[in-house]
Order: structure tokens, then sequence, then C-alpha cells
């Protein structure tokens, strides 16, 4: 697709539907069609550095890696405004504080053609609140889904398993000592106990 100016584009779904994937092919694109292009994703262990995003089948390109905190954030617009990038990709959004949403939205009014790709719902089904509220302000929304790893329709929701079992609603974020998976689910096999 040609620049289409000031965009904000939201690549959204479950987890293992293609959103890295597709990100990465879009900003590649971008990249073959000479536009000056960035991608952006949340570190882990909040430092900033520089590495590949890495989708589930392998594809992976480099990126910007920053912190998930505000500093994270305003990362993400100084390296924009000062490197003079015209397309930015963000990943994982949902992981990044609200101020995310006000930060991409005035990229997006500045000329800047933003896609951020994110969840839609976390392990209980409910929405990630970044993910929802930069939805709503999209010029371009594209929801994509997953195959069910229980009917093979597809999958909207991420289901969180814990030592092969579905997580309970008030499962603790982190358990010591389980082995802890995710699956993308369809509605009906959506487990949240
Ligand atoms: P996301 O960023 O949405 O988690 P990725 O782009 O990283 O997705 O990975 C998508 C890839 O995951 C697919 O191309 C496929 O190879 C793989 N995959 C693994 N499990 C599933 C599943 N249940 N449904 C669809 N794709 C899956
Ligand atoms: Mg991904």
């Amino acid at each position: 697709m040609v620049h289409p100016g000031g965009f904000l584009e939201v690549i959204t779904g479950p987890m293992f539907a293609g959103k890295t994937t597709e990100l990465i092919k879009r900003i590649e694109r971008q990249t073959f069609a000479k536009r000056k292009a960035a991608l952006f994703k949340p570190s882990i262990d909040n430092r900033y550095s520089e590495d590949d995003v890495v989708a589930h089948n392998g594809l992976r390109y480099e990126a910007f890696v920053v912190p998930t905190n505000e500093e994270g954030v305003e990362l993400i617009e100084r390296i924009t405004l000062d490197e003079g990038f015209e397309v930015i990709g963000v990943d994982e959004v949902q992981f990044f504080p609200q101020v995310i949403v006000e930060t991409l939205n005035r990229l997006a009014d500045e000329g800047i053609y933003v896609i951020a790709s994110g969840l839609n719902l976390d392990f209980k089904g409910d929405p990630f609140p970044v993910t929802r509220d930069l939805l709503v302000r999209a010029d371009n929304i594209v929801y994509l889904t997953a195959v069910c790893t229980v009917c093979g329709k597809p999958a909207t929701r991420s289901q969180r398993l814990i030592d092969g079992k579905p997580a309970p609603r008030d499962s603790p974020i982190i358990l010591v000592g389980s082995s802890e998976s995710y699956e993308a689910r369809c509605r009906e096999h959506h487990v949240v106990p």
C-alpha cells in the first residue's frame, strides 16, 4: 500500500493470529517503497536496546526495544521525530501505559503512518484498555483470527493454561514452579473457571 499520510492503523486479535507477521509485512513494504520506517517493541527487562521482533513462524525484523513505562513511550516519540521516520510500527502495544494512545494518535496527526499491533483480550476475555482505546481512534483496523486448538474454527481468544489446565480468573500473574502456556481458542472453547 502507498504511504497513506498521517494514519493510525491497528492490527489486533488473539495470540497466534499473525499480528506480528502482518506488522512486519507492512513495515517491510513501506521500506521497499523507500519510506523511512522503524519498528518498536516493549522490553521485558525495561532497558533500551536493539533486537529483532520475532513472529511465531520465525519471521523476524530489526526493532528498537523500549521500556514499558512512560519513558519508553517518550522514547518512541523522540526517536520517531528526531530520526524523521515516516512509518512506525509498535508491536505488543498492550504492554505500554495508557499514555501511548495519545502519543500514537498525535504522531498520526503529525503525518506519520502509525501501525500498532496488540492483543484484543486478556486470558479472562477482558479488553486490554490500550488496544481498545486505539481501535476507536484508528483509521483502519485489521482484525485477525487464529485457529482454535480444540475445534479448528476461527479463534478470537487467548486461553491461558497452567500445568495444562485452564487458568482460573483470579490466578496470580506469576505462579512459581508451574508450566504455563497459551493457546488460541474460539468463543466456545475459551474457558475461564
Ligand atoms: P501473533 O503476533 O498474532 O501472536 P505471529 O505473527 O507471531 O502471531 O504468528 C503467526 C503464526 O503462528 C502463524 O503463521 C502460524 O505459523 C503459527 N501458529 C501457531 N499456532 C497457531 C494457531 N493456533 N492458529 C494460527 N496460527 C498458529
Ligand atoms: Mg505477536
